[in-house]
């Protein structure tokens, strides 16, 4: 089932959730058993997500540093078979332009239309640790847009190759990512819905937000893109903060700010359990009344952890 026709057809907002590879060595059990906890709450769909390869220095025998390309999660192709097999529940798996020509991402698309995916989600990618701004692979995508624009001449049954005959059309949905604050390297508001739209003209049939933690943001973004004529889904991004290190981690890891009352609820902590209580509060306070405003679906970054999106879920859904 493709995601936009599962939101055309939905009464509520729908429960979805994103989850990450393992770390390279890790086992696959530990996502089916989030899966299996939230199953309980009817997902509509999962993502997974996709991580370029890392570039790490280690040091020779002789002394000298030595320039490794690690994959440090790799396997979403694989874990979103095995999901979808395992759950039958459609799964979504990001698809970005860091690290792939563009002839190595239609192999990719081949790969999902063959293993029957109807949904991407359609990222850029972050540019790899130790680089200051992202770079695309020679022949590769510099953005999303192109990445969109790629995925949608697939689906007319046009291939890199104008020689080829006879070519199979596929048939995905596509998302694209979208930032109720701004993305860090856009200079303003205005701009960054601009290239927004860009993605949405090219094909991108909906939006999924970077987490926020201040519904207000959410809402002003949902106003602006309307005027700029985004007419596509929504979705926001939650995330419930779960430890002290949050507060200073996701801010820097994702440009974003914390409320100062939320700031200070985990403040008044003293275990990680009470943190985690807090986050649990606020978040569902975020997704009550996102679910008022009329959101398509309400989508969690579980990050691995299903206990808090449980207890959110229950009370939401
Ligand atoms: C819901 C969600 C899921 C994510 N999942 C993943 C994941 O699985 N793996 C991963 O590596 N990262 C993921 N990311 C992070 C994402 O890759 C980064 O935020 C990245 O820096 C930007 O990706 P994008 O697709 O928004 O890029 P783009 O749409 O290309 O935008 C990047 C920047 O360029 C500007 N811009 C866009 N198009 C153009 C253009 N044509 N010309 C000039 N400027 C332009 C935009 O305003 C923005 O500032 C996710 C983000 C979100 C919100």
């Amino acid at each position: 089932m493709k995601i936009i026709d599962s939101i055309k057809k939905a009464q509520g907002p729908l429960f979805t959730f994103e989850l990450l590879p393992p770390r390279k060595g890790g086992k696959i059990d530990h996502l089916f058993d989030t899966v299996s906890e939230l199953m309980e709450f009817d997902p509509s769909y999962i993502n997974v997500t996709y991580h370029q390869h890392e570039i790490e220095y280690q040091e020779r025998s002789d002394g000298l540093m030595e320039k490794k390309v690690i994959q440090k999660r790799p396997g979403t192709i694989s874990i979103s078979t095995a999901l979808h097999n395992k759950f039958k529940v459609p799964v979504v798996p990001h698809l970005i332009c860091g690290g792939f020509t563009r002839e190595e991402t239609e192999d990719a698309l081949i790969d999902l239309n063959f293993l029957g995916f109807k949904n991407i989600l359609a990222l850029r990618g972050d540019p790899v640790s130790g680089q200051k701004s992202f770079k695309p692979e020679p022949g590769g995508h510099a953005h999303a847009n192109e990445l969109v624009e790629q995925i949608v001449r697939m689906n007319q049954g046009e291939y890199l190759n104008p020689n080829l005959k006879n070519t199979s059309a596929s048939d995905f949905s596509i998302g694209v990512a979208g930032y109720p604050e701004k993305h860090y390297e856009s200079p303003n508001m205005i701009m960054d819905i601009h290239w927004l739209k860009h993605k949405v003209d090219a094909g991108a049939d909906y939006i999924v937000t970077q987490m926020f933690f201040d519904n207000a943001k959410f809402f002003r973004f949902v106003e602006k893109c309307r005027q700029e004529g985004i007419d596509v889904p929504i979705i926001p991004g939650l995330k419930p903060i779960s430890s002290f290190k949050d507060i200073e981690l996701i801010p820097r890891a994702f440009h974003i700010d914390i409320p100062n009352e939320l700031c200070q609820e985990v403040a008044k902590c003293d275990t990680k359990q009470q943190v985690r209580q807090v986050g649990v509060e606020w978040t569902t306070q975020q997704a009550l009344e996102l679910k008022k405003f009329g959101v398509p679906s309400l989508h969690f970054f579980t990050l691995g952890q299903s206990d808090n999106i449980r207890k959110i879920a229950s009370r939401v859904f």
